[in-house]
């Protein structure tokens, strides 16, 4: 008798689907797990182990083969990632090369990515604002009529 896998359906639905694993799809899946959804979260880029996946943490700067500078071919190659102050070599891997996804740009646009568990949060400089009303504001105040 054929295997029939009669539970896939069930097993394979979702209440809310979340693409990207970075701060955004991370929270929201939070989120949503919490308030009792079953989430599934989808991410492009590959899995990030704590501590294993992270080979430069622990070096000096002495120890990076041109002292922590992305050397120049690799800018030349990269003009777009290359203008992000943090494109060195200790953070390099954690960078979408401007040849793996280019993009085209109608005005001047430096898009930044990261495709791994955790997108861009495995590089953001861990500045926290707080907000306040008159932040959230802006729009009302700024728009035309
Ligand atoms: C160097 C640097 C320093 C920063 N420092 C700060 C800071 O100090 N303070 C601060 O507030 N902000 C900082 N930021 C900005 C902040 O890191 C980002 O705004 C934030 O991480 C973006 O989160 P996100 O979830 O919106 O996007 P991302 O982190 O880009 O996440 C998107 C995710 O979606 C995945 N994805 C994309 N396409 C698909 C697809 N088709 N299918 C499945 N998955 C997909 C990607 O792989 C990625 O994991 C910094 C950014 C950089 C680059």
């Amino acid at each position: 008798m054929a295997y029939l896998n009669i539970d896939s359906k069930k097993e394979r639905t979702y209440d809310a689907i979340v693409i990207g694993s970075g701060i955004s799809g991370g929270w929201s899946a939070k989120e949503l797990c919490e308030k009792g959804l079953k989430t599934l979260v989808l991410e492009r880029g590959r899995d990030v182990k704590h501590i294993k996946d992270y080979p430069t943490t622990n070096m000096y700067p002495w120890e990076f083969e041109h002292r922590n500078e992305i050397p120049y071919q690799i800018k030349k190659e990269n003009p777009i990632v290359s203008r992000c102050y943090a494109f060195h070599e200790d953070a390099a891997h954690f960078f979408v090369k401007d040849a793996e996804h280019p993009y085209l740009q109608e005005k001047p646009f430096d898009w930044i990515r990261g495709y791994q568990v955790g997108g861009k949060s495995l590089l953001w400089a861990r500045q926290t604002q707080r907000w306040s009303d008159f932040d959230f504001e802006g729009p009302a105040r700024d728009a035309s009529p």
